[in-house]
């Protein structure tokens, strides 16, 4: 994996988006697993995405173990009230969660999110003190007609209009394409480096210079035998994972690359 100087000293992320799987009993045990046979504590940061009601399972047992940390896959934009189903920014800040997803393709299209909630769920993060990560990605359809940067820029700059320029530093970007996900077909490394890169040209539109600190993420398809090639496109500082994060032995090739 390429050091940090060539990442402009950006700490790669290797984040697992467990999405609807493993309850509390399954992710405290692979969090157990996964804490005895990690090695690499001090060049990366691990960040697990566990289910809601798994969350403080896996919290539990993976919280003292230096180089892990939690996230939530979802919050609601509002701090409290009236919204039975939901969690808040401040819930999943007291249940010991550091970062948030938002604008994951499958709520964007499975459940309809807009630019304007993602924005606002950003905001909501940021006002918790968790740290955003914001997904971006075309369609295949969008793809096919050419309109890949239009659409990932256009997410970037409305997902994060409503925070600061030091929280924005702060923020976390997946490049996700939609036809990527948990369907075997990865971006090759240079379709990733490219769309990488126009998102960090269009960060330096926002927030100048500080552009450079922003760690951006692949996702989509990645496996142990396909990492080691994107980590070593230009501007991919990590990767987010779903479903080869599923399985200890799988996560713990990925993470150890
Ligand atoms: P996948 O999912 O690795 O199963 O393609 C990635 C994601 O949805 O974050």
């Amino acid at each position: 994996m390429r050091d940090h100087a060539s990442r402009h000293g950006r700490t790669p992320i290797f984040a697992a988006n467990w999405k609807m799987n493993h309850g509390p009993t399954a992710a405290a045990g692979f969090i157990s697993q996964f804490v005895q046979r990690y090695a690499r504590h001090t060049d990366r940061d691990v960040v697990f995405f566990p289910s809601a009601l798994a969350f403080g399972a896996a919290y539990a047992a993976g919280q003292s173990t230096p180089g892990i940390a939690f996230g939530v896959q979802n919050v609601h934009s509002a701090d409290k009230g009236a919204f039975t189903g939901e969690n808040s920014a401040p819930i999943a800040k007291d249940a010991g969660a550091q970062y948030v997803l938002v604008g994951h393709s499958e709520r964007r299209h499975v459940f309809g999110e807009s630019d304007e909630q993602c924005a606002d769920k950003c905001a909501a993060a940021e006002r918790a003190g968790l740290i955003p990560l914001l997904c971006v990605g075309e369609t295949l359809a969008e793809r096919e007609r050419g309109e890949t940067h239009d659409v990932v820029v256009r997410q970037l700059t409305s997902g994060l209009s409503k925070l600061a320029q030091r929280d924005i530093t702060t923020s976390v970007i997946a490049y996700e394409p939609v036809w990527a996900i948990g369907t075997g077909r990865n971006a090759t490394p240079a379709d990733a480096g490219e769309t990488h890169t126009v998102l960090r040209t269009a960060l330096s539109g926002l927030i100048g210079d500080r552009a450079q600190q922003v760690r951006l993420l692949y996702g989509g398809s990645v496996t142990p035998a396909n990492v080691a090639d994107l980590l070593e496109a230009p501007n991919v500082d990590g990767v987010l994972v779903g479903g080869a994060s599923l399985e200890v032995d799988s996560w713990l090739s990925i993470c150890q690359i």
